[in-house]
C-alpha cells in the first residue's frame, strides 16, 4: 500500500490517513496558496510501525527514499548540496489536532558541514548556527530524550557569563561555542553523538514522532478529549523556510476571528526574526497581527487575502501558522480554530448571519462541552471592585472564575487536588509535562505567553479558566513564591482569578451564575428548530426547576421524592414512620408527612404550570433514612422517644447485603401501600389546590424498579384508587397519567406486556446500567479506571450508553413497547439522558424525551439538535 503522499496527491478529506495537519497542507496545495513543498508518511505506516515492535518496514523506507528524491526535484535542493541546501520540517499531525501533545523538529539536515553551507549562502553565520542549535536541542530533545533543560540551563548560563540579555545578542561565535558543548550534552546524557547523516536525522525523526503516540502526555490528552487509541498520527516533512533570516522575516499565528470573543475581526500575534516554537513557547512576548501592516504592508495584505480565502473555503473559523522569509510569505498549517464557548456561539450565529453556513451547519459546529463552559459563573461585580489586585497585566485566555491556593507545580496540583483542595497553577509558562496539573488545577496562571501559548490553548480547549502571560509577576518556582508590588505570595495562599478579563486577585470572590446572552438564545433556539427529541430536566428543589425553565427545559422528567424528606423535621416523621410497629401508627407519621410532601409538590406544579412533570413514588432502601451509628444514634433515640437499643435493633434489622437489590423501589410499596397512598394523596391534593387557583397542571406518576408486570398493575391500583378517592371527595376530576420506570433488565424484556398498562415509560440508566452489568453503581468506581486504562471497557457504561449491550436492552423494550401501546410516551432520565454521545442513540431510537439535571439541559437540547443533522 502507499504509506507516503506528496502534499500534491492528497485532499482535505484524507484526514484519517494523511491527519489533520497533512490533509490541510494538501488542500492548501491544491487551493495555490504558498505551501512549501514536502510530503506525509500515513497513518497507517504509523500503526504498522507500532505494531512491528516499532520498527518502519522497507516499504515504508523505500517510499521515504522516492518522495525525497521527488522533493529535491520539485525544490531542486538537496540535503548533499553545496549551493543548493535542503531542510526540512518534522511534525506530527494526528486526525484530530492535539494541541502541545506530540512533537516538531525543526531544521533536520543541519550537520557540522551543512552548517557551515548554509552560513556561506545566507552571508550569515549567526543565523546558520542558530538554527543548528535549535537543531541540536530539539532533536535532542525528542528523539534522544535528553531533557531540555541540560540544553537551556547551559545555554542561559553562557548567556549570563558573556553579559547577553536575549537570544538575539548571542553572536556566531558564541553559538559554535555552544553547539559544540550541546555535542557533549549527547554524548553525556543519551551516549551517543548526534547523526551527521541528514537521512539518518530523517529516519529517527519520523519513528520518534510515532512513538511519541504512545507517551503518556499523548495518552492522557486522548483520554480527556475521547480521541481513540488506535488511530495513529501522521508525519509530515516539509522544507523548511526561515522566519528567522533576519528582520525581513518572522512568524506568527493568527486566528480568523478573535477565538475569545468570537469578533469577526482578523486576531494574532507574530516575531520578527523568529522561528516556529518561539510564538507558542511564550518566552518572548509577541506582537499584535495587525503591527505587520507596517513593518512589512505587502505580506500583510497577502495573509489577510489568504486568511479570508482559507476561511470561506473552509467555512469556520480557521487559525493559520505563518512564516515570512525576506518578505516572502508561506502558511505552514490551517486548521479549524480552538475557541471558547462564547466564542463558538458567537462565530456560528455570525456565520449564519452572513450567509456562509445554515443554521444546521451552525448548530453542528458548536461543541456540546462548550455550552457547559458558557454556563460557567463570573465574580460579583461588586466585591470585584473592593478586591485587592495581585495583577491586571495578564490576557484572558480562557473565560470563567476560579478561587483556590497557589501552587507551582503540575506534581503539586495533582497532588493537592487529590486531597480534596481546589489549586491555582502558577507557573512561568506550561507545557505538555503539566497536562496533568491542570486537569487537577481550577485555573492556571502563567507569567509569560499569550493567548496562543501552550497554556492558552490547552485551558480553552478544557473549558478551564485561564490568565497568561501575568509580565508583572516574578515567579520563583524553586522557592516557591511569586513577587508581586513589592509582595509575596507563597504556595497555599488563596488567589482568584477572573479568565474573562486577565485578572488575578488576592483572596476568595464571591461568584455569581452566568448569564445568557440574546445571541445563545438565539441559537438555542435554532437548535430547538432542528431537534426532535424533547429535553426535560431532573429537579426538585426551587431553585433547580426555575434554572432549568430558564435553560428551556420542557417539564421535569424525575422528582425523586426521596429528596424531599431530609429536611429537619421530615425526617423525624419519616424516621417515625420506619420504626412503626402497626400500620396505624405508620399512617400516622405519614399523615404528617403528606402536609409537607403536598406543599411540595404545589411549589413544583405552579413552577411547572401546563408542562409535564414526572413525581417519582418513594425509591431508595429505608436504612438510608436511619442514621449510620455511633452517636447519632443515641441522638435520634432521644429525638423519637425511644430506647438506644431499640433503635440499633431497627438498623440491624433493616440491614441489607445488597442494598440495591434489596427492599427498595416499588418493593417497598408491594410491602407498605400506605407510602405510595400518602405520595399519591399529596400529588392529587396539590393539583386540586392548584386547580382550585385557577392553574392547571400535569402531573405524572412514576413507579420505580419494577421488574414484573404484576408488580407494576398491583400498585397502579393502588395508585388509581386513592386518586380517585381524593377526587371524588372534592367532587372535581383532574387529569394524570401513570407509568413505570424502566431500570431492570427484566422489565425491558416484558416491557411490551408493561406498556399494555402503562401510560409512560422512563428509563432509570443508572439502576439498568448497574444491573446489565452486575457493576454496583457506589462500587464501581473502585474499577472502572483500570477497566478503561486497559481497555476492558472503552466507556464507562454509567457516563455513555454502551450501545452493544444495554442499547440493545433499551431497543428491544422500545420497539416491543411501541408496538403494544402506539400512544405510549417514552423518556430517559438516568444519567445518560445529558450525555451527548447516549442522546444520538436514544434520538434514532425514536424516544419522546431526555432527562437530565438542570445545568446540562442547555448541552442536552444541542446534542439532540445534533442528532437530526
Ligand atoms: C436511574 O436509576 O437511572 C434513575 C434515574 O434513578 P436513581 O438514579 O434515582 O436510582
Ligand atoms: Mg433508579
Amino acid at each position: 500500500s502507499k504509506f507516503v503522499y506528496a502534499f500534491e496527491e492528497g485532499s482535505q478529506n484524507m484526514k484519517d490517513l494523511l491527519g489533520g495537519k497533512g490533509a490541510n497542507l494538501s488542500e492548501m496545495m491544491r487551493l495555490g496558496l504558498p505551501v512549501p513543498n514536502g510530503f506525509t508518511i500515513t497513518t497507517e505506516a504509523c500503526i504498522e510501525y507500532l505494531d512491528r515492535g516499532e520498527q518502519l518496514s522497507d516499504e515504508v523506507l523505500t517510499q521515504l527514499d522516492e518522495k525525497l528524491k521527488e522533493l529535491e526535484d520539485k525544490t531542486n535542493k538537496a540535503f548533499s548540496s553545496d549551493e543548493n541546501l535542503l531542510l526540512v520540517s518534522v511534525r506530527s499531525g494526528a486526525k484530530i489536532s492535539m494541541p502541545g501533545m506530540m512533537d516538531t523538529i525543526l531544521n533536520l539536515g543541519l550537520n557540522d558541514e551543512n552548517v557551515e553551507k548554509l552560513a556561506a549562502k545566507t552571508e550569515d553565520a549567526r543565523f546558520a548556527y542558530d538554527c543548528y542549535r535549535r537543531l541540536l536541542q530539539m532533536f535532542g530533545s525528542v528523539v534522544y530524550n535528553i531533557p531540555m533543560p541540560a540544553f537551556e540551563e547551559y545555554f542561559e548560563a553562557f548567556k549570563k557569563e558573556k553579559g547577553h540579555v536575549t537570544d538575539a545578542d548571542v553572536p556566531a561565535e558564541d553559538l559554535k561555542e555552544i553547539v559544540e558543548q550541546y555535542k557533549e550534552i549527547y554524548i553525556e546524557e543519551a551516549h551517543k553523538p548526534f547523526p551527521q547523516d541528514p537521512k539518518k536525522q530523517l529516519t529517527e525523526a519520523i519513528e520518534a514522532v510515532f512513538k511519541s503516540w504512545n507517551n503518556d502526555r499523548a495518552r492522557i490528552y486522548r483520554d480527556l478529549n475521547e480521541i481513540p487509541h488506535d488511530i495513529g498520527t501522521a508525519v509530515n516533512v516539509q522544507e523548511m523556510v526561515f522566519g528567522n533570516s533576519g528582520d525581513r522575516s518572522g512568524t506568527g499565528v493568527a486566528f480568523t476571528r478573535n477565538p475569545a470573543t468570537g469578533e469577526h475581526k482578523l486576531y494574532g500575534e507574530y516575531l520578527l526574526n523568529a522561528q516556529g516554537e518561539d510564538v507558542v513557547a511564550g518566552i518572548r512576548t509577541p506582537k499584535a497581527i495587525e503591527t505587520l501592516n507596517e513593518q512589512m504592508p505587502h505580506a500583510y495584505e497577502e495573509f489577510v487575502n489568504v486568511t479570508k480565502k482559507l476561511e470561506s473555503h473552509y467555512k469556520d473559523m480557521q487559525d493559520i501558522e505563518f512564516t515570512i522569509e525576506n518578505e516572502k510569505l508561506f502558511i505552514l498549517q490551517t486548521r479549524n480554530g480552538k475557541r471558547t464557548a462564547k466564542a463558538a456561539i458567537n462565530i456560528a450565529v455570525d456565520m449564519v448571519r452572513e450567509g456562509v453556513i445554515s443554521k444546521e451547519d451552525a448548530v453542528a459546529m458548536v461543541d456540546v462541552k462548550s455550552i457547559d463552559q458558557l454556563l460557567h459563573p463570573n465574580f460579583n461585580e461588586e466585591a470585584l471592585k473592593s478586591a485587592e489586585l495581585v495583577s491586571d497585566k495578564g490576557l484572558p485566555a480562557s473565560p470563567g472564575a476560579a478561587t483556590g491556593v497557589v501552587v507551582f507545580s503540575a506534581l503539586d496540583a495533582k497532588a493537592k487536588a487529590e486531597a480534596g483542595e481546589k489549586v491555582i497553577l502558577v507557573r512561568p509558562e506550561t507545557s505538555p509535562e503539566d497536562i496533568e496539573g491542570m486537569i487537577a488545577a481550577e485555573a492556571i496562571v502563567t507569567t509569560h505567553g499569550g493567548m496562543t501559548s501552550h497554556a492558552a490553548v490547552v485551558a480553552r480547549g478544557m473549558g478551564k479558566c485561564c490568565v497568561t502571560g501575568c509580565s508583572d509577576l516574578e515567579i520563583n518556582t524553586k522557592e516557591k513564591y511569586v513577587k508581586y508590588a513589592g509582595k509575596t505570595l507563597s504556595e497555599g495562599d488563596i488567589i482568584s482569578v477572573n479568565g474573562s478579563t486577565g485578572a488575578v486577585y488576592i483572596g476568595e470572590i464571591e461568584t455569581t451564575k452566568a448569564e445568557a446572552s440574546d445571541v445563545f438564545e438565539e441559537f438555542m433556539g435554532w437548535a430547538e428548530e432542528i431537534a426532535r427529541l424533547s429535553v426535560r430536566m431532573n429537579a426538585e428543589t426551587e431553585g433547580d426547576i426555575k434554572a432549568g425553565y430558564s435553560f428551556n427545559a420542557k417539564g421535569i422528567g424525575l422528582v425523586r421524592t426521596e429528596h424531599m424528606f431530609f429536611g429537619e423535621e421530615r425526617l423525624i416523621e419519616m424516621r417515625r414512620f420506619i420504626l412503626a410497629s402497626t400500620y396505624e401508627e405508620r399512617v400516622e407519621a405519614l399523615n404528617k408527612i403528606k402536609v409537607y410532601q403536598t406543599e411540595d409538590f404545589e411549589g413544583i406544579f405552579n413552577l411547572s404550570q401546563d408542562r409535564p412533570s414526572i413525581v417519582r413514588l418513594l425509591d431508595p432502601p429505608l436504612h438510608e433514612f436511619l442514621p449510620k451509628g455511633g452517636e447519632e444514634v443515641k441522638a435520634v433515640a432521644d429525638q423519637l422517644g425511644v430506647t438506644t437499643d431499640f433503635l440499633e435493633k431497627r438498623i440491624s434489622e433493616l440491614h441489607e447485603f445488597n442494598p440495591m437489590l434489596g427492599h427498595r423501589g416499588c418493593r417497598l410499596a408491594i410491602t407498605y401501600p400506605e407510602l405510595y397512598e400518602m405520595q399519591t394523596e399529596a400529588i392529587i391534593t396539590a393539583v386540586l389546590n392548584l386547580k382550585e387557583k385557577g392553574i392547571e397542571t400535569k402531573p405524572e406518576i412514576m413507579i420505580p424498579l419494577v421488574s414484573t408486570t404484576q408488580e407494576f398493575v398491583i400498585l397502579k391500583d393502588v395508585v388509581k384508587k386513592k386518586a380517585q378517592e381524593i377526587m371524588d371527595a372534592k367532587g372535581v376530576q383532574v387529569d394524570y397519567l401513570i407509568g413505570t420506570m424502566i431500570e431492570t433488565p427484566r422489565a425491558c424484556l416484558v416491557a411490551g406486556e408493561l406498556a399494555q398498562h402503562s401510560e409512560f415509560f422512563s428509563f432509570g440508566t443508572n439502576d439498568l446500567a448497574q444491573l446489565t452489568y452486575g457493576f454496583s453503581r457506589d462500587d464501581a468506581g473502585k474499577f472502572i479506571n483500570e477497566y478503561i486504562n486497559r481497555e476492558i471497557l472503552n466507556i464507562d457504561p454509567f457516563q455513555t450508553l454502551d450501545v452493544e449491550g444495554m442499547g440493545q436492552l433499551i431497543k428491544i423494550a422500545v420497539e416491543s413497547a411501541k408496538s403494544a401501546n402506539p400512544a405510549i410516551k417514552i423518556g430517559v432520565c438516568g444519567e445518560l439522558g445529558g450525555d451527548p454521545k447516549s442522546i444520538h442513540f436514544f434520538n434514532d431510537l425514536t424516544i419522546d424525551y431526555v432527562s437530565c439535571s438542570p445545568f446540562r439541559v442547555p448541552g442536552a437540547i444541542l446534542a439532540t439538535a445534533q442528532s437530526q443533522v
